[in-house]
């Protein structure tokens, strides 16, 4: 393996298993299968000789030493030879470049503990991490100093925003309405997210999963939102969805990608009690990113997983002497890592890979409730932020960050002008010198919210009331609500 030629994953080629799934060890055929993604320019002149010599060799082995003919067949073969080698060669190419990969990539591992990730480096479990630490800039994100609560969803509009709750509008998972308690959805929320922010700036952005991204905005790209899984358990996205009865939001933006963006029922999972169930979780979202990112590709991509928060709540072994969670947790963190490996293998020479979590976790001292919980001000504050890629110097330590600093940050990643009225700033120690032009970037614009796609008059008993009961199902078992 040469990790001289990128910056983030190396030469090392992207792996054979379907989307999604960790892959046990490189493959060097699976250049075919994700065309989008790659090695360096390096790494491909590589494989192109290689494979131009091989196909020539073959030839001249066949022609001129095997079968016994003249020399102008000779040459006349050597010279089709080289000629199909070239033909092979601009197919696969031109196969290779026709949807290009994210240049940013964000990845939400929602209750990555930051405490647990050194630990398990330090026992050589997680090795796509360890590696990728060495070439990054990390700190860990406090969120007790301003108040957050540690509830995922404040957490991560807080991300998406650079907002507190207070401002952003997003407190919890459920707010009083008047018929009943109903979840949030992304019309409570007042303020432009990134992927608002980035469309307006004129850069295409795909969603996947993120927390009270439903119903989706008009964006420049793709959302396959958070309501899209529940829905596609529930075997409801194809009926009602895909055939727009105009009172439904659909589950994505833009509509057509129900269709395309499809997990099998063997991939719909409404419990997750263990690292497998876990696994099968985070596997089919970041299939639905890539999958969606085929259909509808994208400068940036940000995908949110939840195997890990889920597997901790439910299986938390409070006798795990090293309070790493028990063999559970522990077995999913390898998965993430393997998971990370799989994004890293199919990035692009000049992709940036950012990693956030939005809290650590600990045991439940209770006698009721979930089995791991993140109450506490430690846990609270092991939120985790790793930044990777051509821009960011290696090896940054960026100490305790401020949640309200992650959506700059990111912004400048994508090089994207700062919203007006955000208090946070960019983690400018994170970056090469002239990596970015922050001036540029600090000159403040206005941002819009973008409309929400239309429909949303809902009928009792229609299909989004079916996907609301299906997550409030889930979020009870989880004991996030009553
Ligand atoms: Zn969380």
């Amino acid at each position: 393996m040469e990790h001289a030629c990128h910056p983030v994953s190396g030469c090392e080629p992207p792996c054979r298993e379907p989307l999604g799934r960790p892959c046990a060890r490189p493959h060097r055929q699976a250049w075919l299968r994700a065309p989008w993604a790659g090695p360096t320019a390096q790494c491909q002149a590589k494989g192109v000789a290689t494979g131009f010599l091989c196909w020539g060799c073959g030839w001249w082995l066949l022609g001129v030493q095997v079968l016994e003919v003249g020399p102008v067949r000779k040459l006349l073969i050597v010279v089709v030879a080289l000629f199909a080698a070239l033909f092979a060669a601009s197919v696969w190419l031109l196969r290779r470049d026709s949807s290009p990969s994210p240049k940013l990539i964000i990845l939400g591992i929602d209750g990555l503990d930051s405490r647990m990730v050194s630990r398990l480096m330090a026992q050589g479990e997680i090795p796509a991490l360890r590696e990728l630490y060495g070439r990054a800039a990390v700190g860990t994100i406090r969120n007790s100093d301003l108040g957050l609560p540690p509830v995922s969803p404040a957490i991560w509009t807080t991300f998406a925003t650079g907002a507190l709750p207070n401002t952003h509008g997003i407190h919890g998972f459920v707010f009083k309405a008047d018929r009943g308690w109903e979840l949030f959805r992304s019309t409570n929320r007042k303020v432009p997210a990134f992927w608002e922010i980035v469309s307006q700036a004129g850069k295409s952005v795909g969603v996947v999963n993120w927390w009270f991204s439903y119903p989706p905005e008009e964006i420049r790209g793709f959302l396959v939102t958070d309501r899209y899984f529940e829905a596609e358990v529930a075997g409801l996205s194809a009926i009602t969805y895909g055939r727009a009865t105009g009172n439904e939001a659909p589950p994505t933006y833009p509509l057509e990608l129900v269709g395309q963006v499809r997990i099998s029922r063997r991939q719909a999972l409404p419990k997750v009690l263990s690292a497998a169930d876990a696994a099968q979780l985070d596997g089919t979202m970041l299939m639905l990113a890539y999958q969606a990112h085929q259909v509808v590709p994208v400068e940036t991509l940000l995908i949110y997983l939840n195997g890990l928060d889920r597997v901790s709540h439910m299986a938390w072994d409070a006798q795990d002497q090293e309070g790493l969670g028990g063999n559970e947790v522990r077995q999913h963190i390898r998965n993430v890592d393997g998971f990370i490996a799989d994004v890293l293998r199919r990035a692009h020479v000049k992709s940036h890979l950012v990693i956030l979590s939005d809290h650590g976790f600990e045991a439940n001292q209770k006698n009721e409730g979930p089995r791991g919980i993140h109450e506490s001000k430690e846990a609270a504050d092991s939120a985790l932020i790793l930044l990777a890629g051509p821009a960011i110097k290696a090896g940054v330590d960026l100490g305790a960050v401020s949640p309200l600093d992650v959506l700059p940050t990111l912004l400048a990643l994508a090089d994207v002008p700062l919203p007006e009225g955000i208090p946070g700033s960019i983690l400018r120690q994170a970056f090469l010198p002239g990596a970015r032009n922050f001036e540029a970037l600090e000159k403040r614009r206005r941002y819009a919210r973008l409309p929400a796609v239309e429909g949303e008059i809902r009928a009792k008993g229609s299909a989004t009331d079916a996907v609301d009961q299906a997550t409030k199902e889930r979020l009870r078992a989880l004991g996030y609500i009553e």
